[in-house]
C-alpha cells in the first residue's frame, strides 16, 4: 500500500461524491482511471478504490479514508 495519498491530485468528480473519478500515477504522471464501481449505498471509510494508469498499465488500490469522502 503507498503511503501517497493521490486522491489530492484529483480534480473530476462525479455523482457528488468526493472521490476523484482520475488521479496522477505516482509512478509515471499519467493518468489513472477509477475502475471501481460505487457502491449502491454510496462510499464509505473502509471501501477499496482500484484505479489503472492508462499509460504503465499499473493498478492502484486505494483505501477510503473519512476525509477522502467529507473533503
Ligand atoms: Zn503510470
Amino acid at each position: 500500500m503507498s503511503t501517497v495519498c493521490p486522491f489530492r491530485a484529483g480534480s473530476a468528480y462525479g455523482r457528488g461524491v468526493a472521490i476523484p473519478t482520475t488521479i496522477t500515477c505516482v509512478d509515471c504522471g499519467g493518468v489513472c482511471s477509477l475502475i471501481s464501481y460505487e457502491p449502491d449505498e454510496g462510499w464509505e471509510p473502509g471501501d477499496i478504490v482500484a484505479f489503472r494508469c492508462r499509460d504503465c498499465l499499473d493498478r492502484w488500490d486505494v483505501e477510503l479514508t473519512v476525509e477522502d469522502i467529507e473533503a
